[in-house]
């Protein structure tokens, strides 16, 4: 509830965006990694890391942002009876 994690939290998104783009030297991206994990904050409740390159992206969305692979629906506290894409072909 206390706004000061909500600004970091918002600098954390702001932040994380920029070393997530291509050309990130490796050793920034481990140690904005590292860093991120240090301040705990921990996901959002939006939120939630990609299976597959490991990133953030929003929790409702069937689609990773950063490596466009399809996502399974959000298990946590997701309601049963969404409905589940992929059906069709
Ligand atoms: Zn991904």
């Amino acid at each position: 509830m206390s706004e000061a994690s909500d600004v970091l939290r918002d600098a954390v998104e702001r932040v994380d965006a920029l070393v997530t783009v291509a050309g990130t030297p490796e050793g920034l991206r481990e140690a904005w990694g590292k860093l991120v994990v240090a301040l705990a904050l921990g996901p959002s409740r939006e939120r939630r890391v990609c299976p597959f390159c490991g990133k953030t992206g929003m929790r409702e969305a069937n689609r990773c942002g950063y490596c466009w692979r399809a996502l399974p629906p959000a298990a946590d506290g997701a309601a049963p009876g969404s409905p589940v894409e992929g059906a069709a072909r």
